[in-house]
């Protein structure tokens, strides 16, 4: 700690299990030394605030949020590269940039902050991930090792994700997210995740169609700008959302198949 009060974080993602993890870091370090943290990417559901700032106040934590001033198309055109399952500079800049400069702030104010992350134990390639992460981002000082300590309660713990939705919802009394409720895998940039991948993009048209079509006019405009670039990617190639919808609205055989292909976790995602 080099002398720094410690100040404890919950990395909040708009997702339950991270509600959960600041309710459980609250309890054992006291909300006076606490921070409820999210970084705002202004894409992002209005639900999740309502849920933020409910959360907030049931477990008396003061709220942090960090936005970077860009949305994610707007960091496309900056970085003139288009996000897509496998790069996605929209969260190592409106995300990860956004914590570690807050990270150092408290460094140089005398805190040494300390991660709360809502990962659960099945999740371990995405843990090791989420510590490379801020460690090598973190500026190394005089004399001190660059580690940052995070921890992941839900992963050292055996609470099912069902108790924890019925510990907010019933003892709590808050709803959970609007975007849980319309069956999105997680409730990051309102849906429009660009590492999403095929079946998220399926479940996007489906339930949001406006939303999804305003992503495709997205994707348009940075072709226009970038050349033959995708969000999506069929055998490695670009394979574009107005191509995606086409065969869903065929419901094809090439829509079924694409289907099947697995969802890319993010990193944007804490639970
Ligand atoms: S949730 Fe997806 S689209 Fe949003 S910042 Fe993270 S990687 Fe980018």
């Amino acid at each position: 700690m080099y002398g720094r009060k410690p100040k404890y974080i919950a990395m909040f993602s708009g997702g339950a299990a991270s509600a959960y993890v600041a309710y459980l870091m609250v309890q054992k370090h006291g909300k006076e030394n606490s921070v409820l943290l999210f970084t705002d990417t202004l894409w992002e559901h209005k639900d999740n605030k309502r849920f933020m700032i409910e959360v907030a106040e049931e477990i008396g934590i003061e709220r942090k949020t960090l936005i970077d001033g860009r949305t994610p198309d707007e960091v496309f055109e900056d970085t003139k590269f288009l996000g897509n399952s496998r790069l996605a500079k929209c969260s190592s800049q409106l995300k990860v940039r956004q914590t570690v400069i807050y990270l150092e702030e408290l460094r140089d104010s005398g805190y040494e902050p300390i991660l709360y992350f809502g990962i659960g134990k099945h999740e371990k390639r995405r843990r090791e991930g989420i510590e490379n992460l801020y460690n090598h981002n973190l500026l190394p000082r005089d004399g001190e090792e660059q580690q940052v300590k995070t921890v992941f309660p839900l992963y050292e713990s055996n609470i099912p994700d069902k108790e924890i939705k019925r510990i907010i919802t019933q003892d709590w009394g808050i709803e959970l997210p609007e975007m849980y409720h319309l069956g999105f895998s997680h409730a990051n940039c309102g849906g429009r995740c660009v590492r999403g991948g095929f079946n998220h993009y399926q479940h996007l048209y489906e339930t949001w169609p406006q939303v999804y079509i305003e992503q495709e006019e997205m994707e348009n405009r940075l072709r226009e700008q970038l050349g033959d670039v995708s969000i999506l990617k069929r055998n490695g190639k670009p394979f574009t959302l107005t191509d995606y919808r086409r065969e869903l609205d065929l419901d094809s055989e090439v829509a079924k198949k694409l289907n099947e292909e697995t969802d890319v976790p993010c990193i944007c995602h804490y639970a």
